[in-house]
């Protein structure tokens, strides 16, 4: 996209910390768009409710109109909002990814110099996840034991399975989790077409289809089907690789491989899950563009986002590239334990921003803003959740670091 000299973006503060967040969030990205215009140009931001903010306003946690200006101005910006006990949502997060079928949850995941990180050498990851958003088991088709729903689930399955085998109790609740064609197609096909445009080295299929077989293990095969047939010799796959070794010999392989490397093809492979979460902490130098499903996306996200300094500064995006909406945020909670205290990092939702003016064509403001905000971390000059991490280090508040970051 590239949007005109004054584009209005609409934004949500969010809950608890939200607000603080928001507004030392706002502060530098109107700092940034007027440093590298020369006041030419200038966001024109819209205030749009969601969370408690809009309950107390209008009686309703999500109202119409959100959803309703974010289809319109097509992109958003949002802080983190609570999940709202007993107002009939799974969450607010959830139906408006559902709503607006924003299938992609990017989260880059990059270190910092300076930031507090439990690795040794947390500089060696370098990551962008794309995590399935709308299928998997988050799609909430989830019954509760002892409902009817459950028994005839249970009666169904009685006559399908045999039951004799597994341990299948009638106190079970059941979850259903579906995978499609589709959902694998689209997923993917974002995360190839980034890696082509970003000359990055390859992209990994992360799943647990040694166990699953037809929807985690659908997701890998569909996955490679889609590598091969629409990308051709502008990818290398590792099904590939395993078919020249059973057919010509594994000498035969490597070279196939060696010369895909070699002619800047991108290499596109799979990991099981589980092996994935530890090859990350040994060896995450060899993974550049994920792609996987829902669940393990979440947990892979935040696990990631950890090893370079934890959620206070890990962006995100709930992205649909066709039709072109995308909501940015901050992708930490609430934090309902420092709301009010002017203490909160800033640095999630500030990235997220960056990531916004990248994805709208102002490569410039967003390259500024990571610029200040890298500055800002190496002098030092920090947060509290890093400042209790860091040795000499200058704790502020969030008003504070964003001043700085202007600075
Ligand atoms: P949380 O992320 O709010 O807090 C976990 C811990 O991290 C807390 O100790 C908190 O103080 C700290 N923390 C989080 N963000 C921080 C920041 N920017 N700076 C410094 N410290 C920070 O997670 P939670 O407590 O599990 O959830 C609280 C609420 O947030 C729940 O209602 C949950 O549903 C909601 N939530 C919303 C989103 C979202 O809107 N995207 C994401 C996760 C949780």
């Amino acid at each position: 996209l590239r949007v005109n000299d004054y584009p209005i973006i609409p934004f949500i503060e969010g809950d608890g910390t939200g607000p603080e967040i928001w507004q030392a969030a706002q502060s530098v990205f109107d700092a940034a768009v007027s440093k590298v215009s020369g006041g030419c140009r200038q966001v024109i931001w819209k205030e749009l409710l969601a969370g408690e903010k809009a309950f107390k306003q209008t009686g309703e946690w999500l109202p119409e109109q959100t959803l309703t200006a974010i289809k319109e101005y097509l992109v958003a910006i949002k802080g983190p909002l609570m999940t709202p006990i007993g107002g009939g949502f799974r969450s607010l997060n959830v139906t408006m990814r559902q709503v607006l079928d924003l299938y992609v949850c990017l989260r880059p995941v990059r270190y910092f110099q300076g930031v507090p990180s439990p690795l040794k050498h947390p500089e060696r990851t370098d990551m962008v996840i794309f995590r399935e958003n709308t299928e998997d088991i988050y799609a909430g088709i989830e019954f509760a034991n002892g409902t009817p729903e459950v028994q005839k689930l249970l009666d169904f399955l009685k006559d399908e399975l045999d039951v004799t085998k597994i341990r299948f109790p009638e106190s079970s609740s059941l979850a259903i989790k579906p995978v499609s064609q589709e959902g694998t197609h689209r997923l993917v096909k974002a995360a190839i077409d980034y890696a082509l445009l970003e000359k990055k080295p390859s992209v990994t299929l992360v799943h647990k289809g040694n166990i699953m077989k037809y929807t985690e293990g659908g997701f890998k095969n569909w996955g490679y089907d889609i590598a091969e047939k629409d990308y051709g010799n502008q990818v290398f796959t590792w099904r590939q690789y395993e078919a020249i070794k059973s057919d010509k010999g594994v000498d035969a392989a490597e070279a196939a491989l060696k010369e895909a490397e070699q002619t800047g093809r991108l290499i596109i492979n799979d990991v099981i899950a589980d092996n994935f979460l530890q090859q990350i902490l040994l060896r995450p130098e060899n993974f550049s563009v994920v792609a996987t499903l829902n669940l393990n996306g979440d947990y892979i996200s935040d696990a990631l986002a950890a090893q370079v300094g934890g959620i206070g500064i890990a962006p995100g995006a709930n992205i649909n590239y066709d039709t072109g909406h995308a909501i940015f945020e901050a992708t930490h909670g609430t934090a309902p334990d420092i709301a009010g205290l002017n203490k909160a990092n800033p640095s999630s939702v500030i990235l997220s921003g960056a990531m916004m003016f990248d994805y709208l064509g102002w490569q410039d403001v967003s390259q500024l803003i990571v610029e200040a905000l890298e500055q800002t971390i190496q002098d030092k000059t920090v947060t509290s959740d890093f400042a209790t991490q860091m040795a000499e280090a200058k704790e502020v508040s969030t008003t504070e670091f964003a001043k700085c970051v202007i600075a």
